[in-house]
């Protein structure tokens, strides 16, 4: 048993007297804060505590105020701003606290990157048993929105492997919450965006890995069909499977994209020659260091880009060191820059599998009519639901699309998508949603009102909100 960073923390979580407590007052500063689409933003007054005993004095301190927690701010939308309150940023509490090799787990605090978290785990022979598209989220974030990775069809979201995570809630308590212990709490704070508390430590589920490269299937597909098919045949082909769409194919062509399947390599079969890329960087590769004029981006480049992308993905088999495979964004960093000063929104929708095809159909057609340049669709497999009472999985398929802000047509253009999405059955993320409105995302998440008396319990005077909280009216009125 390893504890890395700091062993006077106990593994329950309890606030334990004299650990890290910080001499300096709990100051405050009023900050401009977004999402990660840069769509919209907030004013707020931010917090960023440095030791559990100082978030505990933000919680404390001036009862009147909300407070939302805020991690690497990598949600799209305002799950993390908080115009009329307070915002409390995670960043400095972010120890790992904990490796138990015997048991297979990690525990670490809230505010810990992935990042961090896989660069310490993977040359140990561990990964992590979900992971979302970036490694720049905190823990804290990922159980938050109960993140999925390319492996939903396999092992469900992140809240499937925490083993507990401790909670910091409005009045001072600190609550252990498991599948076993304080179970309503562990159901409404798995995906309850911040809602219920503040998630101090979380012990989660180890993957070994015996390398940190992944071999790596690509196909091809000339069109939807092709494409929902391929991932429905091969998703039990391999862990992780995830789609390619070209969003601006039209006509004959819509929806052509590659689908990518992924495994961990064992040693054995690293290739004769390949030497595994041993550490990873916690930081992102280079910046985008302006934002960008928005031809950058316009329909004809995007197209440009996505044709030469398809062309390039050959039929094949090849060996990848896992952050091209499971990051690949993060190769450039902010690159949220590129949609330029007005930002984009992500629109990603749930769909299940019997009305797949034709939603996701008329989802491209409707942004490739708005002439909405979509660089980044990506098409992957869920399997069944986990236990977060507003946790977006389900089994079906999910499409996510960038959309830039394409001024006064964009909201019109998301009302238009949020019917098709609805007539289907489906739903959209939290995580990513900046657009839409109470009574829609109530009718998409049947759970809202056990996720709102929950809620309701765990925070009676109502400390805890968020502009999107506000927004969806996931609260209960008090
Ligand atoms: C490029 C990219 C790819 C992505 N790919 C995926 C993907 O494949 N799958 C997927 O599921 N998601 C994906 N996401 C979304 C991302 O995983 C989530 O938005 C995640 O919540 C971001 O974590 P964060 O630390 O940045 O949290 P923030 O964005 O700062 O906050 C998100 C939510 O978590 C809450 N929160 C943060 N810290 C805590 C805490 N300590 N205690 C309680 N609540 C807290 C906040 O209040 C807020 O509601 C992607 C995002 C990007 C930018």
């Amino acid at each position: 048993m390893t504890a890395p960073d700091d062993a006077r923390v106990p593994r329950d979580g309890t606030l334990p007297p004299g650990v890290a407590v910080s001499a300096s007052p709990l100051r405050s500063a009023k900050v401009s804060l977004s999402g990660w689409g840069r769509f919209g933003g907030d004013r707020s007054v931010a917090y960023r505590p440095e030791s559990w005993r100082a978030l505990s004095d933000a919680v404390a301190s001036a009862p009147e105020q909300t407070l939302i927690a805020r991690g690497l701010g990598r949600s799209y939308g305002d799950s993390a701003l908080n115009g009329d309150g307070a915002v409390v940023l995670t960043e400095r509490l972010g120890r790992i606290l904990d490796l138990d090799e015997e048991g297979l787990t990690v525990t670490c605090e809230g505010g810990t990157s992935l990042a961090r978290l896989l660069s310490f785990l993977v040359p140990r022979g561990y990964f992590l048993p979900v992971v979302p598209g970036t490694r720049f989220v905190t823990v804290g974030g990922a159980l938050a929105a109960d993140v999925h990775g390319k492996n939903h069809h396999v092992d469900g979201t992140i809240g499937r492997h925490v083993e507990e995570l401790t909670l910091l809630v409005s009045s001072g308590e600190t609550l252990r919450c498991s599948p076993r212990e304080n179970a309503e709490a562990f159901d409404a704070t798995i995906g309850g965006m911040g809602l219920t508390g503040f998630i101090l430590s979380a012990r989660l589920r180890l993957l070994p890995v015996e390398t940190p490269l992944v071999r790596v299937v690509k196909r091809r597909a000339k069109d939807l069909d092709e494409l929902l098919s391929r991932l429905y045949e091969e998703e039990r082909l391999s862990r992780y499977s995830v789609a390619w769409v070209d969003g601006l194919a039209r006509g004959r062509s819509l929806g052509r994209g590659i689908l990518m399947r992924g495994d961990h390599v064992p040693l054995a079969e690293v290739p004769r020659g390949r030497t595994s890329p041993g550490g990873l960087p916690e930081s992102a590769g280079p910046s985008v260091p302006f934002d960008a004029p928005s031809f950058v981006l316009g329909p004809l480049s995007v197209a440009a880009f996505n044709a030469v992308f398809y062309a390039a993905g050959r039929d094949g088999t090849t060996y990848a060191g896992f952050p091209g495979f499971f990051f690949p964004l993060d190769a450039v960093g902010a690159w949220n820059r590129l949609y330029g000063r007005r930002g984009f929104i992500q629109y990603q929708a749930l769909l299940p599998r019997e009305a797949a095809a034709e939603a996701c159909r008329r989802l491209l057609e409707e942004i490739s009519r708005e002439r909405a340049a979509s660089f980044l669709a990506v098409l992957k497999t869920t399997g069944p639901e986990g236990r977060g009472l507003l946790s977006f999985p389900r089994p079906g398929v999910t499409l996510g699309l960038d959309v830039p802000n394409v001024g006064e047509r964009l909201r019109p253009l998301a009302r238009r998508l949020d019917a098709i999405v609805l007539e289907a059955g489906g739903r959209l993320y939290l995580a990513k949603d900046s657009l839409t409105d109470a009574a829609t995302f109530a009718a998409m998440y049947p759970r809202l009102a056990e996720f709102r008396a929950a809620q309701g319990r765990l925070d009676p005077q109502g400390r805890f909100s968020s502009t999107q909280a506000r927004r969806l009216a996931l609260l209960e009125r008090r």
